[in-house]
């Protein structure tokens, strides 16, 4: 390179350090933003939607939507996903749990089957008794927690099981047993035809019944269960 070609391309380098220089004070704002901005979130028409069930609980309609559109105001959606507790201890029955029970309860009447929740939430105090009570009847905890189980362990206390025309009519909680998975309800026991759980998202498939609830304490971080 000659000396005239260097100092062409030192001018070069310079005039452009300026010009960067000056632009990059300038551009700091209107120039340099529209690029550094965040792609705007995608619209909810583009991300993918997953189908719901919405349910009126006045007219008792059940309609299937999606998680864009939502259900209408006037209606409950029955979730898209199993219904698992969290750390706080509720006071009543799960609420989208109850939405799956109600629109299923009207499914089943129309098909001429009456069902109704016996016994759903209960209180710790109430689930304490019952445990106690079951030890009375069937003479262990291990016994009894094939029926009934510990208050921290139950899902009654928790607001996510419900027991259904317990004792009353079995032939039409059949019915739920065949027909629950489309509203996200499944038995879980082979020994308690009544007692049902939110286990799966509306129209998922069951898991196959447990032989008892003492098959759910396995593996729990618990004493309860004295086989373990
Ligand atoms: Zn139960």
């Amino acid at each position: 390179m000659s000396k005239e070609q260097s100092r062409i391309l030192l001018g070069v380098i310079a005039y452009l350090s300026l010009v960067f220089y000056v632009f990059g004070l300038a551009g700091t704002g209107s120039i340099q933003d529209p690029v550094l901005a965040p792609a705007p979130a995608l619209s909810p028409a583009l991300s993918p939607a997953t189908e719901i069930l919405c349910f009126n609980l006045e007219s008792k309609i059940l309609r299937e939507s999606d998680t864009n559109l939502g259900c209408s105001i006037d209606e409950a959606s029955l979730g898209d996903s199993p219904i698992n507790h969290g750390d706080i201890r509720p006071n009543v029955l799960n609420p989208v749990f109850e939405v799956r029970f109600l629109a299923a309860q009207e499914a089943a009447k129309a098909a001429g089957f009456e069902i109704r929740i016996t016994s759903g939430y209960r209180s710790q105090a109430l689930q304490e008794k019952l445990f106690a009570d079951a030890i009375k009847k069937y003479g262990s905890e291990e016994e009894a927690s094939k029926w009934v189980l510990p208050k921290d362990i139950s899902h009654h206390p928790w607001g996510t099981a419900i027991d259904v025309n317990y004792p009353g009519d079995k032939t039409a909680v059949k019915w739920l047993e065949d027909n629950g998975s489309l509203f996200g309800l499944c038995r879980v026991y082979e020994n308690e035809w009544w007692h049902f759980e939110p286990v799966i998202a509306p129209g998922d498939t069951c898991p196959a019944m447990m032989v008892n609830a003492l098959e759910s304490l396995e593996g729990l971080p618990t004493s309860a269960n004295d086989s373990n």
